[in-house]
């Protein structure tokens, strides 16, 4: 409703004041140029009264029966249908084209004004106008010098205006007309739009509450105007990312699932292998036993992997950010990594180019470089080798963590940051990896704002680089 007075306002205001102005240009206009007519004349009766020697007649009789002089004013005030008065330089009345004043004085402060300076002056009332003009005639001149002019007498022409009136009345009647027609036009032009336009927003309001009841697959498909499309096509592009999402959850609750049933699974045959049998010696007994509490040792991990990665998932409120010495940290973590690469001969070697000082979350940046290097042991060959470079320049600190291992084939590469991705299932599985362990290092590096890398080759062996910013920003 609203809208239809907008819209409605926003047509109708300016064919308003169209008309208004239209009219009040013309009646102007008209007025202006019938003056300017009107003061045309002043020139030619000048002329008649300076020919005639008019002025100087004395009394009105000789005046009257001057008629040459006498007609042709009448002529000239019938011409522009008004009259004219001509004043003499006592002030008397000379001629009247009505004759209604002849002989009476007339000493209106605009003639008096007119007489002494020559001043012009028009006079407007109730549609009358009289425009008043002095006569100038020339002295006699004597001795053949150039003759003087003085103002010998006043002419005062009246006219009226309400001819000009009335055809503007006339005019303004038609053009009413013709607005009113256009303003119906307009309003129905209106009406016929909007109703349109709210059509529309009708089908795209259904086509939401459609996607809200839980529809999620279906299209919003409004195409009347632009403006729509672009707008369903957004609302199907956020509809697809977010059928996106619940996929990929549905596949990591499922993946989920799979992981924690499988060390279940292996306890449950072990448990039943071991009651299904009668008299079982007690060193089967230990090894089921032993296995069994592997299997359980698995599941923690992979439950404790679980609850880290979905603490990374949080934003980056959940960083505990400090300055921290990046070369301790990395001493640390290569201390407790050292005697398990030293099992296989491993060597771990460590190159730290300065010392480097950070703003890091040191307990989840550990996790995340301890993630690193662990499988730069586990996927490492025996007696084989671990770099772990450390470098900064005035932005980043940059750590590099190379290893002699299997590597990773080039296909596979792009997969290996995913939870639950495993190059080698039956090789992770024996050294206990959850396939979590990357997908928590990539949360850790972007929750800083930097960046991951790998660079691999089979059977050569693999680097990973990670950078950090020096000064955390959020
Ligand atoms: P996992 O717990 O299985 O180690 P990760 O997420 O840490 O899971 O690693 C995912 C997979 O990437 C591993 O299963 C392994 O196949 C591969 N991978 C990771 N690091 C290396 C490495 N340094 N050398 C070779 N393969 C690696």
């Amino acid at each position: 409703m609203v809208l239809l007075l907008v819209i409605m306002a926003a047509g109708l205001v300016p064919l308003l004041i169209l008309t208004k102005g239209a009219i009040w240009f013309y009646t102007e206009n008209e007025k202006a140029d019938l003056q300017k007519e009107v003061r045309s004349y002043s020139s030619i009766i000048s002329n008649t009264i300076n020919s005639t020697g008019f002025l100087n007649l004395q009394s009105v009789e000789d005046i009257q029966g001057n008629n040459s002089a006498s007609s042709e004013l009448d002529t000239i005030a019938s011409v522009f249908g008004g009259r004219v008065i001509i004043v003499d330089g006592n002030f008397v009345i000379i001629k009247d084209t009505y004759n209604k004043e002849t002989g009476n004085l007339c000493i209106s402060s605009e003639v008096t004004k007119c007489l002494i300076e020559g001043s012009e002056s028009i006079l407007s009332n109730e549609g009358y106008v009289q425009i008043i003009l002095p006569i100038r005639s020339k002295e006699e001149s004597k001795n053949g010098a150039e003759p003087k002019t003085y103002i010998s007498g006043v002419m005062i022409l009246s006219y009226s205006e309400k001819t000009i009136d009335i055809s503007a009345q006339r005019m303004a009647r038609k053009m009413w007309t013709i607005s009113t027609i256009l303003m119906a036009v307009v309003v129905t032009f209106a009406i016929i739009g909007l109703m349109r336009i709210m059509g529309v927003f009708r089908k795209f309001r259904k086509a939401l509450e459609r996607l809200s009841e839980g529809y999620i697959d279906e299209k919003v498909e409004v195409n009347d105007f632009r403006e729509f499309s672009a707008m369903s096509e957004a609302v199907n592009n956020m509809m697809n990312r977010l059928n996106q999402l619940e996929k990929s959850r549905q596949e990591f609750v499922s993946n989920v699932s799979h992981e924690l049933k499988t060390p279940i699974t292996s306890m449950k045959v072990l448990a039943d292998s071991l009651t299904s049998q009668e008299s079982v010696p007690a060193e089967v007994y230990r090894e089921f036993m032993t296995d069994i509490a592997n299997e359980i040792d698995r599941e923690n991990k992979i439950i404790t992997d679980l609850l880290s990665m979905v603490r990374m998932d949080k934003s980056a409120d959940s960083l505990s950010v400090s300055k921290t010495n990046i070369n301790e940290l990395l001493e640390i973590l290569l201390k407790r990594i050292r005697p398990i690469a030293k099992e296989r001969n491993i060597e771990i070697i460590f190159e730290s180019f300065r010392p480097v000082e950070a703003e890091v979350d040191d307990v989840k940046l550990a996790q995340a470089f301890s993630n690193l290097i662990e499988n730069a042991v586990k996927y490492n060959q025996d007696d084989g080798w671990v770099r772990v470079s450390l470098n900064a320049d005035h932005k980043f600190f940059y750590v590099k963590v190379a290893d002699s291992g299997v590597g990773i084939p080039q296909d596979c590469q792009e997969h290996i940051f995913d939870r639950f991705y495993r190059v080698d299932k039956a090789r992770s599985r024996e050294t206990g990896g959850t396939g979590l362990g990357l997908a928590i290092t990539r949360s850790v590096v972007l929750l800083h704002k930097g960046a991951i890398k790998v660079y691999s080759k089979e059977k050569e062996g693999t680097t990973f680089t990670v950078r950090i910013p020096l000064n955390y920003s959020k």
